[in-house]
C-alpha cells in the first residue's frame, strides 16, 4: 500500500492539517509538546472539539459511534495528530474499555457505558498490576468473592494511571485459585467513588502524580459489572494486547519531539554559536534520525504488507522495543541540550513559565526526560519484550 501517493489519504490528509490549524488551540499544542501534564478540563475541552467532528474513535465500528476507518486512515490520522502536537483522545477508554466491550461486553454495558467514553465524560483506569504481579500479570491476587449478585472484592491495584481523576476502572480479579493461574481471573467494572476503595498517589521521577495505588477493602460490585464469563478474563487481557498495535512504535510522535530538537539546536546563544554545529550533537541526532527512519520502515512493513497477514503477533514486541528506545534517547538529547539549565527542574509541573530557569525548553525537557522512564516499563517491559523476540520471533 502506498500512503503517499493516495489521492484519496491526501485529500484526508489535507483535511486533517486544516482542522487542527482551526482548532488546536496553543496551551494544549504545548503542553503536548513539551509531554507536560495535560489537566482533565483540557482534555476534555479538546475531547468534546474532536467529538463534534465525528473523530473520536477511528478504530470503533460504525454502528457503536466510532469512524469505522481502515487501517490506512488510521495511520495518517495518527500521524497528523502527533506532528501538530495534538493529544489523543482520552486513552483508556477510547482505546482501551471501549473495544473490550464491543467484543466482550453485554448489550446493557455497551448501552450504559459507550455513550460516557464517546462523550469523554466518564473517565476509565486500567486496574491490572499488583505489587509482585506486573511482568508475571497472570499471577494477580486482588480478590473478588461472589456474594449472591455482587463481588466483594479485597486486596490491593498498583501503578494505576489517571486513577485519582477516573470516575471507573476495568479490572482483572482473582475469581479462582484452584486451577492455572491464568484460569481464575475475572474483569470487573469498578466504580471508583465505591464505598471501601481508597487511593494512595504515587509521586514519579518528575514530580508528577500520574499513577496511585488502590486499596480494595471489601468494595461490592454488582455481577452485572463483570465483563464475559468468570475465570475467563484472561481472554480479556489478551485481546487488549493484541489491538494496542497501531501506534504502539510512536514512530510520528519521535518525529515530533526530533522536529523539536532539531529547532532548538539550530537556535544560536548569545554568543552565536549553535549546538547544530557541535559534531557530537549533529552525530548523535543523525543516529537517532536513522534509527526512526528505520522503526518507520519496520513498522510499515510490518502493518501494510499483505503478507504479513493481520495478526502482528510476536513481532510487535520489536516495534515496542525500538520504539521507547527512540524516545528515549531524543528526551535525553533534548535534555542534554539545556546544559547546566538541565539541572534547574523548579516544581512547576504545569510548564509555568514563572518558575523557569534558563531557555524556555529547559525545564520541560528534564521532566519529559524523567517522565519518559516509564515507557519501557509499562505494556510489558522491555526486558520481558526482548524474550518475547528471542523466543518468538528469533527462535532462540
Ligand atoms: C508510570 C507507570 C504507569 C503504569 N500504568 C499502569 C496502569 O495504568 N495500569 C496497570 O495495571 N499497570 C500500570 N503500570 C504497571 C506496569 O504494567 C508494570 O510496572 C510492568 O508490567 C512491570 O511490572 P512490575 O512493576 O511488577 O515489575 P516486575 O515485573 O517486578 O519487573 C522488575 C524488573 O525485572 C524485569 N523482569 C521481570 N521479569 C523478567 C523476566 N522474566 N526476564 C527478564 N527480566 C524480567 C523487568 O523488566 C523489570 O526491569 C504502570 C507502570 C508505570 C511505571
Amino acid at each position: 500500500m502506498d500512503l503517499v501517493n493516495d489521492p484519496a489519504l491526501d485529500a484526508f490528509r489535507a483535511e486533517i492539517r486544516a482542522f487542527l490549524r482551526a482548532n488546536l488551540t496553543d496551551d494544549i499544542r504545548r503542553k503536548v509538546m513539551e509531554g507536560g501534564y495535560l489537566s482533565r478540563e483540557a482534555h476534555t475541552r479538546w475531547h468534546k472539539v474532536l467529538q463534534k467532528q465525528g473523530w473520536i474513535a477511528p478504530a470503533w465500528p460504525v454502528e457503536h459511534g466510532g469512524c469505522g476507518w481502515p487501517l490506512a486512515k488510521q495511520y495518517v490520522f495518527e500521524q497528523e495528530f502527533a506532528l501538530a502536537y495534538a493529544p489523543r483522545a482520552v486513552i483508556f477508554g477510547v482505546e482501551m474499555v471501549g473495544p473490550l466491550l464491543i467484543e466482550y461486553g453485554s448489550a446493557a454495558q455497551k448501552a450504559r457505558y459507550l455513550p460516557g467514553i464517546l462523550s469523554g465524560d466518564e473517565w476509565w483506569c486500567q486496574g491490572f498490576s499488583e505489587p509482585g504481579s506486573g511482568s508475571d500479570l497472570a499471577s494477580l491476587a486482588c480478590r473478588a468473592v461472589r456474594d449472591g449478585d455482587h463481588y466483594m472484592i479485597n486486596g490491593t491495584k498498583l501503578w494505576q494511571t489517571a486513577a485519582t481523576e477516573a470516575d471507573m476502572m476495568f479490572g482483572l480479579f482473582r475469581t479462582d485459585s484452584s486451577g492455572r493461574k491464568q484460569q481464575g481471573i475475572t474483569v470487573l467494572l469498578v466504580p471508583m467513588k465505591s464505598k471501601g476503595l481508597s487511593l494512595r498517589p504515587i509521586t514519579l521521577l518528575d514530580g508528577g502524580q500520574e499513577v496511585a495505588q488502590c486499596f480494595f477493602d471489601d468494595v461490592r460490585v454488582p455481577v452485572a459489572n463483570r465483563v464475559g464469563e468468570e475465570n475467563q478474563g484472561w481472554g480479556c487481557a489478551k485481546f487488549l494486547l493484541s489491538i494496542e498495535r497501531l501506534g504502539i512504535a510512536e514512530v510520528a510522535r519521535s518525529s515530533a519531539m526530533l522536529n523539536r530538537l532539531k529547532g532548538i539546536v539550530e537556535q544560536p546563544d548569545a554568543h552565536g554559536r549553535r549546538l547544530a554545529d557541535d559534531p557530537e550533537v549533529a552525530n548523535e541526532i543523525a543516529e537517532i534520525e536513522i534509527d526512526l527512519m528505520a522503526l518507520e520502515a519496520t513498522e510499515y512493513c510490518m502493518l501494510f504488507d499483505p503478507a504479513a497477514g493481520a495478526d502482528l503477533g510476536a513481532e510487535a514486541s520489536t516495534l515496542k522495543l525500538m520504539g521507547t528506545q527512540v524516545q528515549q534517547r531524543i528526551s535525553a538529547a533534548t535534555m542534554a541540550a539545556a546544559g547546566p539549565y538541565a539541572q534547574a527542574m523548579a516544581s512547576g509541573l504545569d510548564g509555568d513559565n514563572a518558575s523557569r530557569i534558563g531557555p524556555d525548553f529547559a525545564e520541560p525537557a528534564t521532566r519529559g526526560y524523567f517522565n519518559l522512564r516509564k515507557i519501557s516499563i509499562y505494556g510489558g517491559s522491555n526486558e520481558i519484550q526482548k524474550n518475547i523476540v528471542a523466543k518468538a520471533v528469533l527462535g532462540l
